[in-house]
């Protein structure tokens, strides 16, 4: 994917299920309030993902500003809608994933990563072509596009989305978001269908796969037994 598809895609951008048809390019804010600028927060070793994916040595974790689903309990409220961080470009991000290689991380990590799907698909080609082997870890809230999945058909070896809501009164309550599960759902299906298996290394460390995280949130309890 070269500049000129990336800058087309951002012109009008139709990445999540926003669909805020804005153009990124000129400096407009969609819902997830990023342009076209691409801004990391955070990009290190991270030991605390879930264990097969950090495993001892570490997850290279790259946090991404910005999110299209901005829930009001995010921990990460100051990436998530502070936009902390810093500009980059595509090509210093293809060497953070090749300089994390180098320290023996197991995997790449990418944090909220939906609104960047161009920048990121960029990036990964850059370092495949310099050398970069590790998995691909996907690591999003679980409000996906489909056809924005399918952009990253090949590139994205594990898939670790979150599943938050079932019925719509919680999910426009804490994400003004309607429609989450069929979303998700629809999603889910899309990221089992490209990773097709579930693989680990001799250490435990995972390969390939899908892994669906739930968080129970105080007074839904129900809507978590239901999901
Ligand atoms: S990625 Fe951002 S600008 Fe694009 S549709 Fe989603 S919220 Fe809107």
């Amino acid at each position: 994917m070269d500049s000129l598809i990336i800058k087309n895609i951002l012109r009008d951008c139709v990445l999540c299920p926003r669909e805020c048809h804005v153009d990124r390019t000129s400096g407009k804010r969609g819902y997830c309030k990023t342009t076209g600028e691409l801004v990391v927060a955070r990009a290190a070793l991270h030991m605390w993902e879930e264990p097969c994916i950090s495993g001892k040595e570490g997850s290279d974790t790259v946090f991404f500003s910005g999110c299209a689903l901005g829930c009001v309990y995010c921990q990460n409220r100051n990436i998530s809608k502070g936009l902390a961080g810093s500009n980059i470009t595509i090509e210093r991000l293809a060497e953070i994933f090749l300089e994390f290689q180098g320290k023996g991380a197991n995997n790449i990590n990418l944090v909220t990563p939906s609104h960047y799907v161009p920048h990121i698909i960029e990036a990964l080609n850059i370092s495949h072509k310099n050398g970069l082997v590790l998995p691909i870890v996907y690591n999003c809230s679980g409000y996906e596009k489909v056809e924005t999945l399918k952009l990253l058909e090949g590139y994205v070896d594990i898939y670790l989305p979150d599943l938050k809501y079932m019925s719509d009164e919680p999910a426009m309550k804490y994400s003004n978001c309607k429609n989450y599960f069929t979303v998700a759902a629809a999603e889910i299906e899309e990221m089992v269908r490209q990773v097709q298996e579930t693989s680990f290394d001799e250490r435990g460390i995972m390969q390939k796969g899908v892994i669906v995280r739930h968080l129970t949130l105080p007074g839904c309890l129900e809507d978590s037994k239901e999901l």
